[in-house]
Formats: structure tokens, sequence, C-alpha cells
């Protein structure tokens, strides 16, 4: 058995599918032989062009419009004459095997580009790489596996899935995942929860140990996995996973109820979202509104260029619309760290998540801030928007994000725009230094939302997609309970609300004493507010107010764990 970080809840039994991109070994070899090099060169052009063709009629069913053009420009480069003239022209005049060939001519093809002064030609470099692999793994008998094609219940086996693998997920078939790298907020693992799939990262061994093929369960709950099960073992798993789905349904009945405890305090139970497409999860899952919605998957997302003007306010109207009045926080582009764009570059830095990121960058690129605020604001109009700044850390920062909404905000009501005048503006505290100074921040953000990913991350000073240090992840931690404490105090004093959109607002055992501190908000997966309604509406506040002001004193994890569960009977 393998033992990993259950990352997102649930049980899945299934055949095991290995995500891992074959290795090329091309040894290039003199040959006698030109004409029977040529007909593999060939041969291979014609099953690229027919496996890309395959790929996208399959991706057609689940993928959107925009996301399938990505095809379109690999099937022109397959077709493309002139890059396979080269290449057999290259065996010809060098005597040389067919993959030398391709490699060398490829390789140059993706150097030409890459020098380029200019992002769509480099983008270009990326597909020219992407589809020589595939030409080179039909050189040579390779099989490139590919998500996008997965046609019967399988179980993705994979070192590290990337945002645009987990993008393409087909939830019909894609039963549950298992990463050997990653902890509980790496990006994969978000959006595991929010596609409401089981996962589990961290599985040390797991790539090597496995074939595909093979039967496995994953055990989403506990964070195990166990490879060819038994009969009596895929039973037992079955029943858990109908007994999982069961409780789901029970915890069904809350959809429509407060989230307020025993004694009367009145909480909100709402949703993070990654696209306008989680609304609905959002609202079946009861959710009072959407307390995060990164928009950085509609950047990701887009092939060629930032998303303009006009997309994100469709975006963010069709988020507003779908939540009917109920606030929605839409923070402003978070890229940068992991998050990567495919029409940019990032500079090089040896720690991204200390470099450029989020409101750092958005700072550096106004254009593209500006671009996003005028969005936001065209599109307030649709409902109760609420806007937040990541990865603040200064109060200048903010006041200086805040100034140019504040110019964009000008600009449009000149230019005749409706814009809402209800429109919140808050600050994420992500960064230890933002939540000290809370108190300060307070007097000019609207609203807090604590990211306690990075806050956790930047407090502990322990890389979150590092699964060595994933048991520095401490959330009841008296010293994050101490920085959340300054944060919620702060915003209280200037008469200003405080939520959190971090995983700790999910997390069951952290309910409780969040609840005593007097978190306002509480945002998490959708799949994970029914839960955390059940668990608040059936607590005292002010039990939980005297039980969090001892928490905040003890001296380790371990006590403030013991000290929740005693004092909800667990
Ligand atoms: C956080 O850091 O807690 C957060 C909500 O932001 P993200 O996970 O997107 O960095
Ligand atoms: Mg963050």
């Amino acid at each position: 058995m393998f033992k990993g970080i259950a990352a997102s809840q649930g049980i899945a039994v299934a055949k095991v599918y290995k995500l891992q991109q074959p290795v090329l070994d091309i040894q290039k070899a003199s040959v006698e032989d030109t004409a029977a090099e040529v007909e593999k060169v060939e041969k291979a052009f014609a099953k690229t062009v027919s496996d890309i063709e395959k790929i996208k009629e399959v991706a057609s069913k689940h993928l959107k419009e925009e996301e399938l053009a990505i095809f379109d420009a690999h099937l022109m480069m397959a077709n493309d004459p002139d890059y396979k003239a080269q290449i057999i022209d290259k065996v010809n005049t060098e005597k040389i095997n067919a993959e030398a060939a391709a490699d060398e001519v490829s390789k140059a093809m993706v150097e030409m580009f890459e020098a380029m002064d200019n992002e769509y030609f480099k983008e270009r470099a990326a597909d020219i790489k992407d589809v020589s692999f595939r030409l080179l793994c039909n050189l040579t008998g390779k099989e490139i596996p590919n998500l996008a094609t997965l046609d019967s219940p399988v179980v993705i086996v994979a070192k590290d899935l990337t945002p645009s693998d987990t993008g393409s997920l087909n939830k019909e078939f894609a039963k549950g995942f298992a990463t050997e790298v990653g902890g509980r907020t790496s990006h994969s693992a978000i959006m595991a929860r929010s596609l409401e799939i089981p996962a589990i990262v961290g599985v040390k061994g797991i790539l090597d140990a496995t074939t595909n093929g093979q039967t496995i369960i994953l055990d989403a709950i506990a964070g195990e996995v166990i490879l060819d099960p038994s009969e009596d073992q895929i039973k037992e798993y079955e029943k858990k996973a109908a007994d999982f789905a069961a409780e789901k349904e029970a915890l069904r009945k809350l959809k429509d109820e407060p989230t307020v405890s025993k004694d009367g305090h009145k909480v909100l139970a709402v949703g993070n979202i990654g696209s306008p497409a989680d609304v609905d999860g959002v609202l079946a899952n009861g959710g009072e509104g959407v307390g995060l919605f990164r928009t950085e998957f509609l950047y990701m997302k887009s092939e060629d260029d930032f998303p303009s003007e006009d997309v994100q306010y469709e975006a963010y109207k069709a988020v507003l619309e779908g939540m009917a009045g109920k606030p929605v926080v839409i923070r402003t582009l978070d890229i940068g760290g992991d998050k990567k764009l495919k029409y940019y570059s990032f500079p090089e830095e040896m720690n991204p998540f200390l470099g450029v990121r989020a409101i750092r960058f958005c700072l550096q690129r106004k254009d593209i801030f500006r671009t996003q605020l005028r969005a936001l604001l065209r599109a307030s109009v649709y409902g109760k928007l609420c806007i937040m700044f990541p990865m603040i850390a200064t109060v200048n920062e903010f006041k200086e994000a805040k100034a140019l909404y504040d110019e964009e905000r000008a600009k449009l009501i000149a230019e005749g725009v409706k814009v809402a005048d209800d429109v919140e503006v808050g600050c994420m505290i992500e960064i230890p230094a933002a939540a000290v100074l809370a108190e300060k921040l307070a007097k000019y953000a609207d609203f807090f939302s604590i990211g306690t990913n990075d806050l956790i991350q930047y407090s502990m000073a322990a890389d979150r997609m590092s699964e060595p240090v994933s048991y520095l992840y401490q959330p009841l931690n008296p010293s994050i309970l101490r920085l959340v404490k300054m944060t919620i105090d702060g915003s209280h004093a200037h008469g200003k609300w405080c939520g959190m959109c971090g995983e700790m607002a999910g997390d069951e055992l952290a309910a409780p004493v969040l609840l005593g501190l007097g978190l306002d908000e509480f945002s998490m997966s959708a799949t994970s507010i029914l839960r955390a309604r059940r668990m608040i509406n059936s607590l005292s506040y002010e039990e939980m107010k005297v039980m969090a002001d001892k928490a905040v004193e003890l001296d380790t994890m371990e006590e403030v764990t013991d000290l929740v569960k005693a004092s909800i009977g667990k």
C-alpha cells in the first residue's frame, strides 16, 4: 500500500493510466538505404497527422472551440510540406537515419523561433517542440499518453499534473489521480477539488510501482493507494464509495439552510471557483456566494495573448449573473510562481514564489492590470461585486493598486459607462507582513480575505509544492492562528469584514477555531461547503470564542488539535 496526502476526497476503483512522457534517445547513424529512411519519414508524418486529428476529435467532445485551436496549429505544423522536405533532404544529402535528421531539423527550427523577439513566434517554438516530439516518438515507436483521448474509466498516475493537464481532464473517464509530488494546496489538488474527483498527492514511488491497465484503488479519504487489490478489497471499497456518496446525499439537506451557530452567530459559507462554469457547483452545494474567483485560469487558458477586456467582461458578468445578487469576490490576476502563461515568458528567478507574482506583476504591467479593472468595473452592474488584490505585502502596494482602480472607475464614468456604486475593494492577507500590519491595512481596504495557502507557506518558509516539507503545512499551529487572529481583529477594529479563501477555511477541524476567532466568511471548494455548514451549525459561538482564546496561547499544533477535538466531542 502507498500513502499520500488526500487532496480531494472520494474513492475510485479503476485501471491505471500513466501520464508519463516517453524518453527519447536519438542516435545518429549513417545509412546506405536512404529510400527506406525517406519512407519512414513519410509514414511517421502521416501517423503524426492522424494522431493529432484523433486527439482533436475526442477532445472536441468536451473542450471548447478556443481550446481546440491548439490542435489546428499542431496540424498545420504536421502538414507543413517544407518541414518534411527539409528532413528528407537531410536524409538524402547527409545519408543519415530518419530520426537523427528529424531531430536536427526540428531543433534548428525551435532555436530559430525561440530567438525571435516576439511572443507569438516564441509560442510557435513550443508548438514545434510538441509536434516534433510526437514525430520522433512515431519514428522510434514510442507512445505518448494523452488525457484528452481517454475513453474508459481510469485513475491517472503521474509525477505531477500541470494546470493545463487538470484543465483537460474529462470527468467521465478520469475517476481520480495520484501524483508523486504536490501538497494539499498545490494547484492540481485545488483543481481536483473543484472538479470533484478524488485525488491523492505526494505518493512517493507510485510511478515506478504501476503499469498501465493495472487495477488500482484510490482511497482519497484516508490518503491510501492499493495496487492489484483482491476481489474482497474491491468489494469493500466499492461499498465505501457508496457510503461516501450516501453521506454526500444526506448533506444536501443543508443546501438551503443558513450557516449559523447554535447560539445564532451567522457567517457565510461560500465557494472558490476557477471559471464561470464552476458557479453551478457552488450553487448546487449551497454556497452563499463566491469568496474567491481565481481569474488567472482565464489568462492561462488563453492561447496567444492576454485575454481582452471584452473576453474578461463576459466571464465576470457570467459569474455575477450566475450568482444572482449573492456576493462574488473576484481576485485580480495572480500569475507567476507555478502559474505560467503560454504567451508570456516571465524572467527567470531563483525563487519564483518569492518573485514577480500577482500584484507585483500587475503593478509592473499596469496596462494589463488596468484592462482587468475595467472589465471588472463594467461587469459590476450585474451583481454584488467585491474585488481583491492578491499578495499585498505593504500598505503602499494596496494604495497604489486602489489608486489605479479609482482612476479606471473615474475614466469609465466619464465615458458614460455604468458601474455599480457598491463595489468593495479588499485585500488578500497571505504574506505575514500584511497580517502583522492588518490593523493599518484595514483603514484602506473594504474587507480582507486570508489566503492561508500562501500565508502558511511564507510563515513556515516551506514551499507549498514540496512534499518533504509538507509536514510544515500546519493551519492549526498557534503561530498561524495568531496571524489569523491579528487579521480578523484588525479588520473588525475598523468595522470591516474578514473572510478566508485558503484551504484552511474548508478544514473541518479548523472551522471551530476560526468561528471562535470571529471569521465572517469561509470560502472553500464547493464540495466542502455543506460539511463546513454542518460543523458550524452544530457549534456554540460563545464556547468557540473561549476555546479559540485558549488555542492561541498553546505551544504546538498537536495541542491545538487536541483542544479542538475535545471542544467538539471528537
Ligand atoms: C491562498 O494563497 O491561500 C490562496 C487562496 O491563493 P492561491 O491558492 O491561489 O495562491
Ligand atoms: Mg495565494
